[in-house]
């Protein structure tokens, strides 16, 4: 998406237009979130961001853990109705503080919740890998688009300060016409028993989880569709952490400008690094998606130079996300990352998978 209409979009999203047709700032009841999973991330790391956001906040918690879920109410202020588990999730159909269902699951479990929560009537943020398969994200469009409820995807960096900042300084010609991405995430996974390395919960291995990152990246800071994927998988068998999903992949893919984008994502080492190669310069990022503390430089004529990108309209990424869903939902527009963008990266994925499989360039724009 260029830049431009990426910014109409978000003040659109902060507008509603009332009967009269004339935008007037949005009421100010903030949106009541459920969030769906109290794990690493729902827990440890979006909860705690309601305290930042203006248009959003915590409304209600479902969990298969009855104690956690109470303490988690308690702690927040929440009325016991607003505690559900995943048996009586359905029900919170008739909670009226919640307006949008995040979910924050394991990522086969992304499109059953998210078609729950869009039956029950609510909007949905979903986390990342939207889910596990096409079938899965096609499923969940028409899921919100039947029930006429927003969808989106939980990605962050599209808020992130650093990865704006890249888009922009891409998209302006500050490392001239961009030719090559080289972009590469990926950490150490830990205990074989994880879910993100059953292939039944995760859906696949690295790719899945940090890889996402990494497509992401060659998209957005390109600002190109793909049209070609060739893929290679690498993997230590007689590991037991990785009998059932890959631990290292990398894939190329080639743009219509002809640019090229060199990914990588992978699951026994930490990584976290983009790198935007152009005629006339560079645009480096590491870290470059971290929670905070990304660093980026340019490179031209020799000369390297720290960039320090503005500060942006949220408090943090994770607020400007959650705002951002519940402003759309006040005004009717479409999320700037929206079901429909989980849907290109999970055709991407799967493409990614046949050609390291098949072990042969895979097309993407349909031709032979
Ligand atoms: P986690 O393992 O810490 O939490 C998962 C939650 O799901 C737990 O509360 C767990 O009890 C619950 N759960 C329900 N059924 C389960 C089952 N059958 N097996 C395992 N757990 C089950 O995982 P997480 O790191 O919080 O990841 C959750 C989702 O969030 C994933 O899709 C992940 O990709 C995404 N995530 C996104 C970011 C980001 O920066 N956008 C960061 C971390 C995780």
């Amino acid at each position: 998406m260029d830049i431009a209409r990426r910014d109409l979009l978000l003040s659109a999203a902060a507008l509603t237009v009332g009967a009269s047709g004339i935008a007037r700032a949005a009421p100010d009841r903030p949106l009541g979130y459920a969030i769906v999973g109290l794990g690493t991330y729902g827990l440890g790391v979006i909860i705690p961001q309601f305290a930042n956001c203006t248009h959003s906040r915590l409304a209600a918690v479902v969990s298969g853990d009855p104690a956690k879920a109470q303490r988690v109410a308690a702690e927040h202020g929440l009325p016991a109705r607003s505690v559900y588990s995943y048996a009586n999730f359905d029900s919170i159909r008739d909670n009226p503080d919640v307006d949008i269902v995040y979910v924050c699951l394991p990522n086969s479990m992304h499109a059953e919740y998210t078609i729950r929560a869009a039956k029950a009537g609510k909007h949905v943020m979903c986390e990342k890998p939207m889910a596990v398969s096409v079938a899965e994200c096609e499923a969940m469009i028409a899921a919100c688009k039947r029930a006429n409820r927003k969808l989106m995807i939980g990605y962050r960096c599209h808020f992130e300060p650093f990865n704006l900042e890249a888009m922009r300084l891409a998209r302006s010609g500050a490392a001239g016409k961009i030719r090559y991405v080289r972009t590469e995430h990926g950490f150490t996974q830990g205990s074989p028993s994880a879910w993100r390395l059953k292939r039944a919960l995760a859906g696949g291995g690295s790719l899945m989880d940090m890889g996402v990152y990494s497509l992401q990246a060659a998209r957005y800071m390109t600002g190109e569709e793909p049209i070609a994927v060739t893929a290679r998988e690498s993997t230590d068998r007689r590991d037991p952490r990785f009998t059932e999903v890959e631990d290292m992949i990398e894939w190329t893919l080639e743009f219509p400008s002809g640019a090229i984008a060199g990914c990588q994502s992978m699951y026994s080492a930490n990584q976290n690094h983009i790198l935007l190669m152009g005629d006339k310069g560079r645009i480096e990022l590491e870290p470059a998606t971290r929670y905070d503390g990304n660093h980026m430089w340019t490179g031209r004529d020799g000369r390297e130079r720290e960039v320090t990108p503005p500060a942006g309209p949220a408090k943090t990424q994770f607020a400007g996300q959650l705002d951002h869903l519940a402003q759309c939902v006040r005004s009717g527009a479409e999320p700037i990352v929206s079901g429909e963008e989980g849907l290109r990266d999970m055709r991407i994925v799967e493409a990614i998978y046949r050609s390291a499989r098949e072990g042969r360039t895979i097309r993407l724009d349909g031709r032979a």
